[in-house]
């Protein structure tokens, strides 16, 4: 049957009826270990019993009213926000991208204030921000700008991980900000150097330029941090979030600091649904659940353990370039294209990514528990050692 939806996607051979925990039930009742959260967004897992009672209640109550009104549950949420970051005010959006389209107005805004009329924004080599046309254009990946030509002006690139590159930029009067992954996920989970951000934040204060993380893809805990930025001492300016933070219903963020935080006044920027009381109800559900478990703690040991795991076995295998990882974000970096194994380890009921085309990405819930990562260490193992890559004679 010919479907009606439009086919941005790819779709594996595959849909699910059912979740919980780190399983996911589909349409036949097999079950799979899913080590991808629906890409870091399933943090507590699936059906999460305190979760899913938070928005029953919240839906029966109110879902939605507007932004024009106060809303509570969005008032108690970036106040738990605030509390946890250390920044001080926050725009609620719908999705990452959203998050970082305010995070760019943003910057250009404070430009202006400051009487720069073209204001530039750094961006990095390899870097993923987003879909809509400014993200797409901050975003260091050709093959999601081709054909949206011409892009969004206002970015200068430079390669990731690289402070010799920010340095030589000093000079340029135009330049406003600096917008960043602390661990580029997109881009083949790439960790920089631990002093990265600190360099970073350093130059930034220097030049008066705004540091903007995105932690989209690793805030909520996902590098064993609620945030990132919280392996240093630093503070971002602007640090933006959206995947993990209602652990499924859409949500996003955009956190402000210091010079960052009265930039963005009445009319200047909104969202019909962003931050409505049931999102924000999820997102405090999810911040809860965080907090009184210990979750976070225990994802950086999980994290550890697995990424141990998998080194101790895969480490000399010679197809592996390198394993890395911080926290509950793992690449598995092979020395080609290995994107069929996203295909093979659905045969074999686990659920992987596979990103820049040569990295296995895992991104399990960070509740998993050591048996969960032992069946992943041994799939994992199964995959590559039996594997013939697509380059080979
Ligand atoms: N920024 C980062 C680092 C991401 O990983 C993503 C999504 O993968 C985005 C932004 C875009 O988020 P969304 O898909 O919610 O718009």
């Amino acid at each position: 049957m010919k479907s009606h939806v439009m086919p941005t996607y790819s779709r594996l051979p595959i849909s699910f009826d059912r979740g919980q925990g780190v399983w996911l039930w589909d349409q036949n009742n097999n079950r799979y270990l899913d080590a991808l959260s629906g890409i870091a967004v399933c943090n507590l897992g699936h059906a999460h019993p305190l979760v899913r009672d938070a928005i029953s209640e919240q839906a029966g109550r109110l879902i939605h009213t507007s932004n024009i009104y106060g809303i509570s549950n969005q008032e108690q949420l970036a106040t738990r926000l605030a509390d946890l970051s250390g920044m001080s005010s926050i725009f609620f959006s719908n999705s990452g991208a959203e998050a970082n389209e305010a995070a760019i107005k943003l910057a250009r805004l404070y430009g202006h204030q400051t009487g720069i009329e073209k204001p530039e924004i750094v961006v990095m080599e390899n870097s993923f921000h987003g879909r809509t046309l400014a993200t797409l254009s901050a975003t260091g990946n050709p093959k999601v700008q081709q054909g949206f030509e011409p892009l969004v002006e206002g970015f200068v690139r430079i390669p990731f991980n690289n402070i010799d590159a920010l340095q030589n930029h000093s000079s340029n009067q135009s330049i406003v900000a600096v917008l960043v992954e602390p661990v580029q996920g997109e881009g083949g989970v790439h960790i920089p150097d631990s002093n990265y951000l600190q360099q970073l934040r350093r130059i930034c204060d220097q030049n008066d330029w705004l540091l903007m993380l995105d932690e989209i893809q690793t805030g909520i805990g996902r590098t064993g941090k609620m945030f990132a930025y919280q392996h240093t001492d630093i503070i971002p300016d602007v640090c933006t979030l959206a995947k993990a933070l209602a652990n499924g219903v859409p949500i996003g963020a955009c956190m402000t600091a210091g010079k960052a935080t009265d930039i963005l006044t009445a009319g200047m920027h909104g969202s019909t649904f962003g931050g409505n009381p049931l999102a924000c109800a999820a997102a405090l559900a999810v911040l809860k659940t965080i907090e009184e478990t210990g979750q976070i703690q225990k994802a950086a040991e999980m994290g550890d353990y697995l990424l141990t795991g998998l080194q101790n076995v895969l480490s000399h295998h010679p197809d592996i370039v390198e394993i890395r990882g911080l926290g509950m974000m793992i690449g598995i970096q092979l020395s080609s294209d290995c994107t069929e194994l996203v295909n093979q380890a659905l045969k074999l009921n686990t659920l992987i990514n596979v990103t820049a085309g040569n990295t296995i990405r895992l991104l399990p819930p960070l509740i998993l528990e050591t048996s969960q990562a032992d069946q992943l260490v041994d799939t994992l193992t199964q995959l590559i050692t039996n594997r013939k890559p697509l380059s080979a004679p």
